[in-house]
């Protein structure tokens, strides 16, 4: 069977065409074109993107917090100065995407439409609360980012669904976010483990804490490790009880599903767990000096 492409100049018409069984969307084409090659998909129709302008950039919210479109890539992203205010690990971490390359091309869309659990950008945007837009012929609708994926390379899309944009959120006051990404083999390799926590402190209380872990088995949102965090003291320094964090660490490293590869075992990756929550948790403590940025 012949495979047709289509460049449409709409986001109404790609969706429309999206509807069609066996159409994929292609952005920047780098998990897209290494799927086609393996023979690991047999696309019908594709369904090119690169006309629809408006899905690029970074644009100020009026509620606060602000909107990237879903053809961004990461390399513009880390460039943009106001992500960095808003919250310096988000740069940090479009940093670590792959190689520049792979930053040149591939785009934040495509990362979180594709849902490696191995991707760097979802764990660290569902702890800040962001929201994925998505699109299609009937109206519009948002998911969490925590929950967009549903599984390894499965989401929440439908047919005739584009992923159009991701809002984040205006920070709240006393809004800590800590990020950390491992690696084992080379620096531009994907994350062994990786893991962000996000909360809110106020009057020396944790509320509303967030952990999501990337690069085990799928994007983990571990309610049960981040609810044991709901209503802890934290001090004038910013730092947990180690011993509340122990106990967190515990309860995550019973609930990944991480797989044994060349890049660790299960048991180092339950291990690695602990590593990544202790240097996140360390790394809230300073991020209330980027709060209350917003575009
Ligand atoms: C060598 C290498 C190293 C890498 N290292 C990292 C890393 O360290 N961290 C990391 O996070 N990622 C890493 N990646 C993955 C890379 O970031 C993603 O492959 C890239 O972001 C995908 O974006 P894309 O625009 O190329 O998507 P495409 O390849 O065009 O599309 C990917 C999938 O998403 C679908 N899709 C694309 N856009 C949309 C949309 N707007 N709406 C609905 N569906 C859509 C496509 O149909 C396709 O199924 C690496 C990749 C390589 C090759």
């Amino acid at each position: 069977m012949s495979t047709t492409y289509a460049t449409p100049d709409t986001i109404a018409e790609a969706c429309a065409l999206l509807e069609t069984p066996g159409a994929y969307a292609l952005a920047g084409g780098v998990a897209f074109t290494m799927a086609l090659t393996k023979g690991q998909i047999d696309p019908a129709s594709i369904v090119s993107l690169a006309r629809l302008d408006g899905l690029r950039g970074v644009a100020a919210e009026p509620a606060g917090g602000f909107s990237i479109g879903a053809l961004s890539t990461h390399g513009q992203l880390l460039r943009d100065e106001r992500i960095a205010t808003y919250e310096p690990q988000l740069r940090e971490m479009f940093a670590d995407v792959g190689n520049v390359r792979v930053r040149a091309v591939g785009t934040l869309g495509g990362n979180l439409a594709y849902a490696d659990p191995r991707h760097d950008p979802a764990p660290l945007l569902g702890a800040l609360g962001a929201e994925v837009v998505i699109q299609s012929g009937a109206g519009k609708r948002t998911v969490p980012v925590a929950d967009f994926a549903t599984g390894s390379f499965a989401t929440v899309l439908q047919p005739g669904e584009l992923l159009c944009s991701v809002n984040v959120p205006a920070r709240p006051a006393g809004t800590r976010i800590g990020w950390c990404k491992l690696q084992t083999n080379s620096l531009d390799d994907y994350a062994t483990l990786s893991l962000a926590v996000g909360f809110e402190e106020s009057n020396g209380r944790i509320s509303r804490p967030r952990i999501l872990v990337g690069a085990a088995d799928t994007h983990v949102r571990t309610q049960r490790a981040a609810g044991l965090l709901d209503g802890a003291d934290i001090n004038a320094d910013g730092r947990v009880a180690p011993e509340l964090i122990e106990e967190v660490a515990d309860a995550l490293a019973a609930d990944i599903k991480p797989c044994s590869n060349h890049r660790g075992s299960v048991m180092y990756k339950r291990d690695l767990v602990r590593v990544a929550l202790n240097r996140a948790m360390m790394r809230t403590a300073n991020s209330a000096k980027a709060q209350g940025c917003s575009l």
